[in-house]
């Protein structure tokens, strides 16, 4: 008999809850990345926030009154921010839904998620951001953020109000993600805007042209499978120009999924000319190459296409030197329909947010990056990106926290993923490492065991 799996459950946060409630978490690894603590004690939480933590906490014992959990030496750390999520609500909840996304990602050990605009109706307007708000806080595991559209529906023509959606609250930047944004006179308007509100014009850098209807990376898998390919040069030409629009408007720009070696290349120059750019790569591109479309098939397309060990090789420099700021999931959750068919027209996207833990510690166990980086990666650098004071334990800041056990091995089974869609390339792997416990805001709302 196999061992039985242990058992998730989870719990949708009580936004009436008593705010004195207090909790003790003893015998935690407590690592802090922003700051390098990293020590044996005790944390505790008050109501949403941080009360106190410290080696020397609760040495003698905890007072009554305070609930408490045995952490076993597990690490705790803040809760996980992924940056880029589609959770397809409103318009495609078949294939997800602000409540299955976000219990995916407390799965995860996430506790805060961007979703991307390229809803239906696409998320380009005030009431849209509310609707968002609304379902947020009924039905979401975690907390949820959001990209408003750069452009009104998507279509790279109109500029959005971009002001009135971040002064609603829950838009911590705009994108046309999905679709990269191809006229250069938006993109320097909306580079402009960026620095006025000071918020992110996160760009899914592609020239629509060059890559010509192609499916997955241009190389020798493209051209064995005789599938129209995507340069790497599209990704390339479009990250270059975006860099000119920087330097002339001084706009705030962040690369979604980096996937190419000369797109880290210019990352990096950009960075060393002072200009305000940041990052982030997803756990697929720097784990597999476009050989495992061979193995995968339609589970392993997404846009960016997966590369060759070059470009996969760059992407964990850049997470090295620092050119890649962030980790990010591009969690893309699609039914059956639209992955059962042939490569050609399969949907682009790979669900994520119950692998991005493992397969990042992967660069820590291969000793790619020291455990504070890929912590660090995954929690304060990703919420810098957004302008969010998350993914830090300090005291009075906002109680989300995960808690990871390190030596958990364990085997990516696609129908177990708690996500409504089951389309991932990592089905079947031995990976290390879980998130055993999520908090957020003070209050557990998954445990594993
Ligand atoms: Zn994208």
């Amino acid at each position: 008999m196999p061992p039985k799996a242990p058992k998730q459950n989870w719990t949708l946060p009580d936004h009436n809850s008593k705010k004195s409630h207090k909790v003790a978490y003893i015998n935690a690894r407590i690592i802090d990345p922003e700051s390098g603590f990293d020590k044996k004690g005790a944390l505790l939480t008050e109501g949403e926030k941080i009360a106190d933590f410290g080696p020397a906490l609760f040495k003698n014992g905890v007072p009554k009154g305070i609930e408490v959990v045995d952490c076993e030496g597990h690490v705790l750390c803040p809760g996980l921010v992924d940056i880029q999520v589609h959770f397809r609500e409103p318009g495609q909840e078949h294939k997800e839904t602000i409540n299955t996304g976000s219990k995916s990602a407390a799965a995860g050990g996430i506790t805060m998620v961007v979703c991307q605009p390229n809803t239906k109706p696409v998320l380009d307007n005030v009431p849209i951001v509310e609707f968002i708000k609304n379902r947020a806080r009924e039905t979401s595991y975690v907390n949820i953020r959001a990209y408003g559209a750069i452009s009104k529906d998507m279509k790279g023509e109109t500029i959005t109000e971009m002001g009135l959606m971040r002064e609603s609250g829950v838009v911590v930047g705009f994108t046309d993600d999905g679709l990269p944004v191809m006229n250069s006179l938006l993109m320097r308007r909306a580079l402009e805007f960026s620095k006025m509100l000071d918020v992110p014009i996160a760009q899914h850098a592609e020239d629509l042209n060059l890559s010509n209807k192609g499916c997955i990376n241009e190389g020798k898998i493209s051209t064995k499978l005789g599938v129209p390919g995507i340069p790497n040069a599209s990704e390339a030409v479009c990250v270059d120009r975006d860099i000119h629009l920087v330097a002339l408007t001084g706009g705030v720009y962040h690369l979604l999924h980096a996937s190419t070696h000369e797109a880290v290349e210019s990352i990096r120059r950009a960075k060393k000319m002072g200009l305000n750019v940041t990052a982030e790569a997803a756990p697929h591109h720097f784990t597999l190459t476009d050989e495992a479309v061979l193995d995968y098939k339609t589970f392993a397309k997404m846009n960016p296409p997966l590369r060759a060990e070059k470009d996969r090789l760059a992407i964990i420099e850049g997470l090295k030197d620092g050119t890649i700021d962030a980790i990010a999931t591009d969690h893309a959750p699609h039914d059956q329909e639209s992955k059962r068919v042939p490569l050609t027209s399969a949907a682009f996207g790979i669900v994520g947010v119950e692998t991005m833990l493992p397969l990042s510690l992967a660069l820590y166990q291969n000793k790619t990056l020291s455990l504070r980086d890929v912590l660090g990666k995954m929690t304060w650098r990703a919420a810098d990106i957004i302008r969010e004071k998350r993914g830090r334990i300090k005291k009075g800041a906002i109680a989300d926290l995960t808690l990871i056990d390190l030596g958990m091995e364990w085997v990516v089974e696609n129908d177990k993923l708690s996500s409504k869609s089951k389309n991932s390339p990592f089905d079947g792997r031995k990976v290390k490492g879980r998130a055993i416990r999520t908090i957020v805001s003070g209050q557990t709302v998954y445990t594993l065991g």
